[in-house]
């Protein structure tokens, strides 16, 4: 891949080319992600489309037409936007290094909300039109439409469930449940898309009048169906086969911070790169169904990969008990905090707390002359600074810049500093460990509040959003 990095010369990155070549990192082209958005707008035109050539706009020619009509649309756009949905959490690979998780997540909300909506809205409009128009009263025509309608009780349960996820996806709802609980039920919004389908093709006047919109929606689901079957049982399943990942050793890095490392056949062909993350799955007893996510926390090697996890909760306490030889399934690799993302000479790693794990990955991994690389490692105490003889070896064998930020939050103020620094603004803070950063890469991991208090000086130093990357511990 010595031409990608040459490749990648040729897209303006500065200086990358003399550097010693590692591994050669993963790019996703520019134009994929372009083509992805492209498809996924496509397929509402097409849906628009649908609309128009079933006789959409003819049919507004009165108030409980117009009703009925805009009813069919929203409820097209809908079911369109709910396909998205479920292709956006499908794990392709494609899709994945496009956006990565935290940008998945965060579209899989907005798209999840909008469609959810304009549910609601095909569900009122059509009633409200229908009982215009056989001038009935709205609950009888919505009853009558229920109990009559082929597909429609389905329906009915489908929705019940849609609005269910969509309830406990609200932040203060989903505050409230275990990670675990939330996550089974979240799982219903499969059933529920699944149970809203049929009502479509059975009434849906675009599909009555129109065997092409009929074959074109059935083909839609079946390829999304396919692509959860493949990517997300298939492909771990057969992975996790292949691999046959065991616990070599689990080592403990501070009092509540183990490192479990494992070893597994070809694990060379495992298409995973440095600062990414898998969905892990010991199968050390009770729990083991829950998988949990946790990045490697060293650079991955033929036969060996390591995580580096605090105890959080339940399951990734039970790591430190964890025996060697347990067996682990797999599921990934997922996220793009690699080197694939890497468009600069040089390069800003900010972690803090557990959020070290990919970056200590990444610094091991990254192609750097001395001085390329710097790391700002933010712990409240130096008891928390795990990994920090690998750290300084690294920074010995590489030439990378290594600093500890160590102390209490400032209280009061949302900064990625320590207490220490509270002369100095986010800013000059950081202008004064990395006096060029604004000509930096700059990746970052950490808790939700520190990353976007450091996001925002990093922004406010000068460096563009294009070069700034993270990875969120929770979503
Ligand atoms: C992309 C990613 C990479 C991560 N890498 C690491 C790592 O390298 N080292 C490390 O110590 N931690 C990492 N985490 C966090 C780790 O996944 C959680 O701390 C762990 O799952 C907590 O589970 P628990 O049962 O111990 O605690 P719980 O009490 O069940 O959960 C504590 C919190 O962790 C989060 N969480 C729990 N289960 C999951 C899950 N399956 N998926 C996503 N979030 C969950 C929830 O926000 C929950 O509020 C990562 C998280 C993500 C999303």
């Amino acid at each position: 891949m010595s031409a990608a990095v040459t490749a990648s010369a040729a897209t303006g990155t500065d200086g990358l080319t003399s550097l010693p070549v590692r591994r050669p990192p993963v790019r996703a082209p520019r134009w994929w992600r372009d083509a992805v958005g492209a498809v996924t707008w496509l397929t509402m035109l097409v849906v628009v489309a649908l609309w128009i050539s079933g006789g959409g706009i003819q049919a507004m020619g009165t108030p409980a037409g117009a009703l009925t009509s805009l009813g069919r649309l929203t409820g097209l756009v809908a079911a369109d936007l709910l396909l998205v949905q479920v292709l956006l959490m499908a794990r392709i690979p494609v899709v994945e290094r496009v956006y990565g998780q935290d940008d998945l997540a965060r579209r899989h909300r907005l798209v999840g909300f909008a469609s959810f909506h304009l549910m609601l809205a095909h569900l009122v409009l059509v009633v409200i039109g229908y009982a215009l128009t056989f001038r009935t009263d709205v609950f009888g025509e919505f009853w009558g439409l229920v109990v009559d309608a082929p597909g429609m009780l389905l329906a009915l349960a489908g929705t019940l469930l849609l609005v269910m996820v969509v309830v406990l996806s609200v932040r203060a709802a989903r505050r409230r449940l275990r990670y675990e609980s939330w996550h089974l039920l979240h799982l219903y919004a499969y059933l529920g898309v699944g149970l809203a389908i049929p009502h479509q093709l059975w009434t849906g006047q675009d599909f009555l009048a129109d065997p092409i919109a009929t074959v074109y929606w059935w083909t839609l689901w079946a390829a999304a169906a396919g692509c959860l079957l493949v990517f997300r049982v298939g492909l771990p399943v057969y992975r996790s086969l292949v691999h046959d990942l065991r616990v070599s050793a689990v080592v403990h890095e501070s009092p509540d911070v183990v490192s479990v490392w494992m070893q597994g056949r070809r694990l060379d062909r495992l298409p995973v790169a440095a600062g990414q993350f898998l969905t892990w799955r010991f199968l050390s007893g009770p729990g083991w169904t829950r998988g949990h996510p946790y990045s490697l926390s060293a650079a991955p090697t033929g036969d060996t990969l390591r995580i580096t996890v605090k105890d959080l909760g339940d399951g990734s306490r039970a790591l430190a008990a964890v025996k060697p030889g347990t067996r682990v399934l797999v599921e990934g690799p997922y996220g793009r905090l690699t080197a694939g993302v890497r468009t600069r000479r040089k390069v800003t790693l900010m972690a803090a707390g557990i959020g070290i794990s990919p970056l200590r990955a990444l610094l091991e991994d990254l192609a750097q002359a001395p001085g390329d690389v710097t790391l700002l490692y933010r712990a409240r105490s130096t008891a928390d600074l795990v990994l920090r003889h690998e750290l300084d070896a690294l920074a010995q064998r590489t030439g990378a810049r290594v600093f500890y930020l160590v102390g209490p939050r400032l209280p009061g103020r949302p900064t990625w500093l320590p207490a220490s620094a509270a002369g100095l603004s986010e800013v000059d803070g950081l202008r004064r460990l990395v006096p060029d950063i604004a000509d930096h890469d700059v990746y970052l991991c950490g808790a939700d509040a520190w990353m976007e208090a450091a996001r925002r000086a990093v922004a406010a130093a000068g460096v563009p959003t294009a070069h700034i990357h993270q990875e969120r511990f929770a979503w």
